[in-house]
Order: structure tokens, then C-alpha cells, then sequence
């Protein structure tokens, strides 16, 4: 359920809690990398000490999944962060604060990569009127269009957090997005015995008050789970190379082969299918723009 360093936090299927250390020949693992044990982990234990109700983990079970986050001192370095996910959500706000349609893009990317169902979620539509619930509502259908669920909402309103609910029910599900755009009041109208604090994280770290974050993995129904990510903005991506980018967009991949060129970059090549699918609005002008900016690798992680 929860990793802080050497000691894990774990759960039974019964609900049973534990704490939980890794027994030697594993620890060895843990010096190669340095975090071998993901939140979301399923782990083969036996009790330690039963008053203490500590554990010793034997060995970690096959993953389904897991993200990397790749480390930002070191390139070639990266942890596992969470492992054997049903989907995310990404949280995205168009307004305090706005969340670039590149960054959504590269989410949706990485979550292709990993083979992880992504919900699109704009939050806060009740900060927004006029035209701008107009283009929240044309990104939502875009999104849809594309084959995310997708869905505009305000925390502050039931019947959303009811739909939010339904989407979640008896899967885990890790929740993803910039900072205050309202993940934790999300999850506390879900499951408010779990008691989170809101407000905006990096208001703490501006003041340079070092608040270690770790993913955490929340169980709000039998069967239900949350997984959050504190500080972890993106899913680290590692090895994709710039002519497999397309295979992770799905209008892009569905037609795979139309193109004149087998092997077409969809930048400048003659009768590219992909052009022409964005010419006639086929395909959004956005997602091919953040196409764009991930091929000729520009940074845009806003
Ligand atoms: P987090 O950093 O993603 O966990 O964001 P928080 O849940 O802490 O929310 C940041 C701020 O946005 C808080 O002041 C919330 O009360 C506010 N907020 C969250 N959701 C909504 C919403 O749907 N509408 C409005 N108006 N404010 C919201
Ligand atoms: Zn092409």
C-alpha cells in the first residue's frame, strides 16, 4: 500500500495491516535498484513478529504493469512507482491552473506505452462560461472521439463525484495531475474518512519546506483502490524512439499503412494519410501539434 524506503506498508485480503521489511536475498536486489517494492505490488510475506505485526516480504509477484519514473539527476536511472494498474486518471484543469493540451498528450502517450486505459478529467467547469466551457466540452468529445473516456466536472459537485465514483468501482486506479488542479479534493469527497489534505503542494516547497512524498495506495471500497503520486507530474518514459511516437496515438496507429511511405514520419513525406486527416479535421490540430513537439523532441512539459 505504501513504500518509505525500507519499510512497507501492507495489506492482506482479508484487510489486515502490516509492516513489512524485505528479507536479506532481496535486499540485495534493492542495491541494484533502488526501490525493487512498487506500491500496488502484490508480495509473497510471513509474520515476523506478531505483536509488533511486522513481516518479512519473500519475494515480489509478477507484475501485470508498472510505471518508471525516471530519474531527473541521472537519465539512465529510474524506480518503479506503482505497479499493476487497471487505468489512471488524469486530472486536468483548463483554468487555475491551466493544463497545456502537450502535457495531457504526452500522459496519453506514456499511458499507451504502458498499456494503461487512460480517463481524461477536466476539473473545476465551474470556473468556466461562455466560451470557454464551449472548448472544454469540444476537447471532451475530441478525447472521446480518440477512444478515452473523457468528462467534465467540478469537484464541488455530488453527481459528478458520483459519475467519478462509478468510473472507479473495483479497480485500481492511479490518480495523476499538476498540482492543484484538485486530485485531493477529489479523492476526499470519494472517501472522506481517508482525511487528505488539500491545497497547493508547491506552496510548501516554495517556502522550502521539504516534504518527502511518497505513492500511496488507498483502499476506498473492498476491491477499490487509489493509487496517488505526490510530486510525480509525469510517467516516466524510456525508450521510445521518435519513429514509434505515432503507434501511441490512436488515430494515428488506426491508420497505420495509409500512407504512401511505409516508413513516413508524417512531417513533410507526399500523400502522408495523417496530413490529410488533419487537413479535413479527422484528426485534431492539437494532438497533431503535440505530436509534433514530441517527434522533434521540443520541450514542452507544462
Ligand atoms: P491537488 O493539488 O490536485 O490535490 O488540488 P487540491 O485538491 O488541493 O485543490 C486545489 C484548490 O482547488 C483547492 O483550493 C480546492 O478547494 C480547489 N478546487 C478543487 N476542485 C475544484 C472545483 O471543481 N472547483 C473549484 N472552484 N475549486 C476547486
Ligand atoms: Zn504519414
Amino acid at each position: 500500500m505504501r513504500s518509505t524506503g525500507s519499510w512497507y506498508d501492507i495489506a492482506d485480503e482479508q484487510g489486515n495491516k502490516y509492516i513489512g521489511r524485505l528479507r536479506g536475498k532481496l535486499k540485495q536486489e534493492e542495491m541494484k535498484s533502488n526501490n525493487p517494492i512498487a506500491v500496488g505490488d502484490y508480495v509473497d510475506f510471513e509474520i515476523e513478529n506478531v505483536e509488533q505485526n511486522t513481516v518479512l516480504i519473500n519475494d515480489i509477484l509478477e507484475r501485470e504493469n508498472y510505471l518508471i519514473r525516471q530519474s531527473t539527476h541521472r537519465k539512465n536511472q529510474a524506480h518503479i512507482i506503482a505497479a499493476n494498474i487497471d487505468q489512471a486518471m488524469l486530472i486536468a484543469t483548463l483554468v487555475f491552473p491551466r493544463t497545456s493540451l502537450g502535457f495531457i498528450d504526452r500522459f496519453l502517450v506514456s499511458a499507451e506505452a504502458y498499456r494503461i486505459p487512460t480517463l481524461v478529467i477536466f476539473n473545476k467547469k465551474d470556473l468556466l462560461e461562455g466560451d470557454g466551457l464551449v472548448f472544454q466540452e469540444e476537447l471532451v468529445e475530441m478525447y472521446k472521439k480518440i477512444g478515452y473516456e473523457s468528462l467534465a466536472i467540478s469537484a464541488l459537485d455530488k453527481n459528478d463525484i458520483q459519475k467519478i465514483n462509478a468510473l472507479l468501482e473495483g479497480k485500481k486506479t492511479l490518480i495523476s495531475g499538476h498540482s492543484g488542479v484538485g486530485k485531493s479534493t477529489i479523492i476526499n469527497h470519494i472517501a472522506p474518512y481517508l482525511g487528505l489534505e488539500t491545497g497547493d503542494i508547491s506552496d510548501y516547497s516554495l517556502k522550502g519546506t521539504h516534504t518527502t512524498t511518497f505513492a500511496e495506495m488507498f483502499e476506498i471500497r473492498p476491491k477499490t483502490y487509489l493509487i496517488d503520486t505526490p510530486g510525480i507530474k509525469e510517467l516516466g518514459l524510456i525508450d521510445i524512439e521518435a519513429e514509434e511516437i505515432s503507434h501511441f496515438f490512436p488515430e494515428m496507429r488506426e491508420r497505420f499503412g495509409q500512407c504512401k511511405y511505409y516508413n513516413c514520419t508524417h512531417l513533410h513525406e507526399p500523400d502522408c494519410a495523417i496530413v490529410k486527416a488533419v487537413e479535413n479535421g479527422e484528426i485534431a490540430q492539437s494532438r497533431y501539434e503535440s505530436y509534433l513537439s514530441m517527434v522533434m523532441g521540443e520541450d514542452n512539459r507544462k
